[in-house]
C-alpha cells in the first residue's frame, strides 16, 4: 500500500471504469421509482389537453357580464352544463351562462369564468355579481406543457414528481438502463448473523444489511448477501460466484494480515487491480478492480469504514451504471466549526446538517471511530475534509456525500 490514493482520484478511477450506463429496458411506470430516465421524455400532448375551467361557477361571455356588481348584477339564462369528464355539447349563445365545474372543458362560445361564489342561481336564470374579463379563471390547452416539449432530460432519477408528469403525458413504459446487479460478501470467521446466540469473539455481521440497504437506496439489484470464513478457498469461491454480478463488493478481509484473503480471491476469479490503498480515514484499506463482468470492491471490515466507503466509491459508480451522475448526492455544505486536517489522509466526517440562509450547515456527529456504528445514527451527510496541515476553518465550504433529506431548520 505504498502510494494511497487521494479520494478524489480513487473516486475518478472507479469511474473510469464505467464506460456507460448499462443497457436500457422498458419498465412500468407502476415499477419506474427510483429508476433513471436511458432518453429525454418529449410529450406528445398538451397539458391541458384543452381550455378549462380554474373554478366551479359559470363559463360565460365576458361581453355579457360588462358593468356588473353586486348592486346591478348581469342577469344570464342557464343553457346546460360542463363537467369534468362530460364537456357541454351546446355552444354558448349571447346571454347565457353554462354551469361549469373546476377542470371541465370550456364551451364553445365562452371566454370566461364567474366563479360560483360571485353568482347566485335562481328559477331559470344566474345573477351574475361581477365583471369578469375575457380570459378570467380559464386554464390554458398546453399551459403546463405543451406538445413537443421535454420534460425530463435522460439521466432523471424518477422519484414522485416524476412520475406524475410521466403519467400526465401517457408514457406509460419509459426506457430506463437495468438496475446493476450487486453481490455482497462480509468475510470473516468472527460474524455471527443477528439471530445467533453470541459467543466469545463473536460480531455480529451488521455488514450484511448496511451495505444491501446502501445499495437498494441507489438504485441497485442486490442479488446475493453471503457471509464467507477467513479461508483462501472459501473466499476463492465466493470471489468467483460475486464476479457474475455487475458489482461485486467485499467487506473485511482485505488488509495486510495472515488472515485476508480478498485480494488473492479477486485476483484468482481473473480480477485486475485498479488501486489499494486510499488516503482516507476511515477506510485507508480500500481495494478496487475491475473483472470481466463489471467492478470489483474490496472494502474494510469496520462497520464505519465499510459504509464510508461503499458512500463515497460504490454508490457514485451505482449511479452512473443507471446513466444518472455520479455526483447525484454530492452537495456543498459549510462547516460550523474547526475541523483538524490530517496531514496525509483525506477524513470522511459524519455530520448532521441543518438548513440555514448560508446553506447546509454541517456539525460533526462525535466520536469519529471506524467500529462505533451508532455514530452514523445521526449523520445526514459524510463531509470531505481534504488532507492538509491548516484547520478547515468554520464558515468554509467542504463537499459533503448526502446520506438522506435533512429535516433540522436553523
Ligand atoms: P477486517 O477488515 O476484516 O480486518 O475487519 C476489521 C474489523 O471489522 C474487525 O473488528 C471485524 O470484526 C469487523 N468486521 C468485519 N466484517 C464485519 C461485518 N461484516 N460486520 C461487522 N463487523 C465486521
Ligand atoms: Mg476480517
Amino acid at each position: 500500500m505504498a502510494d494511497l490514493l487521494p479520494v478524489a482520484d480513487a473516486r475518478a478511477a472507479v469511474l473510469a471504469e464505467v464506460t456507460g450506463p448499462l443497457p436500457s429496458e422498458s419498465v412500468s411506470l407502476d415499477e419506474a421509482m427510483g429508476r433513471v430516465l436511458a432518453a429525454d421524455a418529449v410529450s406528445s400532448e398538451d397539458v391541458p389537453g384543452w381550455d378549462n375551467s380554474a373554478m366551479d361557477g359559470y363559463a360565460v361571455r365576458a361581453a355579457d357580464t360588462a358593468g356588473a356588481s353586486a348592486e346591478t348584477p348581469a342577469t344570464l339564462r342557464p343553457a346546460g352544463e360542463s363537467r369534468a369528464g362530460a364537456p357541454a355539447q351546446a355552444t354558448l349563445g349571447a346571454g347565457e351562462a353554462i354551469g361549469i365545474s373546476t377542470g371541465a372543458v370550456m364551451p364553445d362560445g365562452a371566454d370566461a369564468v364567474v366563479r360560483v361564489e360571485d353568482t347566485t342561481a335562481a328559477a331559470g336564470e344566474v345573477s351574475i355579481g361581477v365583471e369578469a374579463a375575457p380570459g378570467r379563471d380559464i386554464r390554458r390547452a398546453g399551459e403546463d406543457i405543451r406538445s413537443g416539449d421535454t420534460v425530463l432530460s435522460a439521466g432523471s432519477v424518477l422519484g414522485s414528481a416524476e412520475l406524475g408528469v410521466l403519467a400526465s403525458i401517457g408514457l406509460t413504459e419509459p426506457e430506463c438502463p437495468r438496475r446493476p446487479t450487486v453481490a455482497i460478501v462480509s468475510t470473516g470467521d468472527e460474524l455471527l448473523a443477528p439471530s445467533e446466540p453470541m459467543r466469545p469473539g463473536g460480531v455480529r455481521n451488521s455488514n450484511a444489511y448496511t451495505l444491501p440497504a446502501l445499495a437498494t437506496l441507489a438504485g441497485a439489484e442486490v442479488v446475493t448477501v453471503e457471509r464467507c470464513p477467513d479461508d483462501p478457498e472459501a473466499t476463492r469461491e465466493a470471489a468467483a460466484r460475486a464476479s457474475e454480478a455487475d458489482v461485486a463488493v467485499f467487506c473485511g478481509g482485505v488488509s495486510v494480515g495472515e488472515h485476508d484473503h480478498v485480494k488473492e480471491a479477486f485476483a484468482a476469479a481473473g480480477a485486475e487491480e485498479k488501486f489499494w490503498g486510499v488516503a482516507l480515514r476511515p477506510g485507508k484499506p480500500t481495494w478496487f478492480g475491475t473483472h470481466e463482468r463489471g467492478l470489483a470492491f474490496g472494502l474494510p471490515g469496520n462497520p464505519v469504514s465499510a459504509m464510508v466507503t461503499f458512500i463515497l466509491f460504490v454508490r457514485p459508480a451505482l449511479r452512473a451504471l443507471q446513466g444518472a451522475s455520479p455526483d447525484l448526492d454530492s452537495v456543498e455544505v459549510v462547516l460550523d466549526a474547526d475541523v483538524a486536517r490530517m496531514e496525509r489522509r483525506d477524513q470522511a466526517v459524519r455530520c448532521g446538517l441543518i438548513a440555514t440562509a448560508r446553506g447546509w450547515l454541517a456539525t460533526p456527529t462525535g466520536p469519529q471511530g471506524s467500529h462505533v456504528l451508532t455514530s452514523m445514527l445521526g449523520a445526514d451527510a459524510l463531509t470531505v475534509i481534504e488532507a492538509g496541515t491548516e484547520p478547515a476553518r468554520a464558515g468554509s465550504t467542504v463537499t459533503a456525500e448526502l446520506l438522506r433529506v435533512p429535516s433540522g431548520i436553523e
